[in-house]
């Protein structure tokens, strides 16, 4: 078996206020590891740590106890084998579709008939053929959202972090595109961590869906999605689909301690 994407042991976090003696543990002892071309997703209540956990993986902020490695070395910052996708898009405004997808490449110095020539396949690879000069503002979000996971995928980092990246979008536009999310994972077979607070996209897109606690954040449970693939519309429908996404909302209903609805009397 090849090694592990990303191995999580016991790790741990903190934030500090600034004045330096107050503390809030954001996740305690979380242990998961991911495989090398998986689909994880990771789900939970708000305020459970996800946003955190992925950062942590980016290598953009530190945590205080345990381990994490990727591919098997410690991580010690971002580095080119990792990339984000956010929710907000978080593109540059003054520059147009080509430009913000080629930003991470011109970083490492890549030379511009190369960057062109990459932009460009993977403009097409995300569907927006004849958009290039566009800038963001002129771009509905689902389009922008496109841009962000071109611009992400530029670097051809081996581990995709996604932040709730179709939150923003209507219900119609976050279908599509998990529909073409999934053919490029399925193209490229890049691990991908996927944060997000809705159960049906979680088990539609994911080989296990990761069911975060609270108090402090933490894995409660993993799910297996056996599910076949590829994915498609049909799936939505597949009783099987339905059963794992109730089954998921059951999880984390009896998690935030909401009780379930009385069922009236049958007769
Ligand atoms: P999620 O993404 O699951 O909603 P977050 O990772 O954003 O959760 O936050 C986890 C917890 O840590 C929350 O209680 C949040 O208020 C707290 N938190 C997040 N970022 C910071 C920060 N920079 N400083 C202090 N507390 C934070
Ligand atoms: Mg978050």
């Amino acid at each position: 078996m090849s090694k592990p994407a990303i191995e999580i042991r016991g790790l741990g976090k903190m934030y500090r206020e600034s004045d330096g003696d107050a503390a809030f543990r954001a996740l305690g002892d979380v242990n998961l590891t991911i495989g090398d071309g998986e689909f994880v997703s990771l789900i939970g209540p708000s305020g459970c740590g996800k946003t955190t956990l992925l950062k942590i993986i980016d290598g953009l902020i530190p945590f205080d106890e345990g381990e994490l490695l990727v591919k098997g070395q410690p991580i010690r910052g971002p580095g080119r084998e990792r990339a984000v996708v956010f929710q907000n898009f978080a593109l540059l405004p003054w520059l147009n579709v080509r430009d913000n997808i080629a930003f991470g490449l011109k970083l490492q110095g890549t030379d511009a008939a190369a960057m062109r020539q990459t932009a460009d396949e993977l403009i097409s690879m995300v569907g927006l053929d004849g958009f290039a000069d566009r800038y963001p503002r002129q771009l509905s979000g689902g389009m922008q959202q496109r841009v962000g996971l071109a611009r992400a995928l530029a670097v051809d980092p081996a581990i995709l972090l996604m932040d709730e990246p179709f939150g923003a979008l209507d219900a119609q536009t976050r279908n599509i595109l998990q529909g073409d999310l999934l053919d490029i994972w399925d193209r490229s077979r890049k691990t991908v961590v996927f944060v997000t607070h809705a159960m049906d996209e979680a088990v539609f897109l994911s080989d296990r869906v990761v069911l975060m606690g609270t108090h402090p954040g933490r894995v409660h449970e993993v799910i297996d999605i056996d599910l076949p693939r590829p994915r498609t519309d049909e799936t939505r429908s597949d009783p099987r689909f339905v059963e794992l996404s109730s089954y998921v909302w059951e999880v984390l209903r009896t998690m935030i301690g909401h009780p379930r609805r009385q069922v009236a009397a049958a007769s």
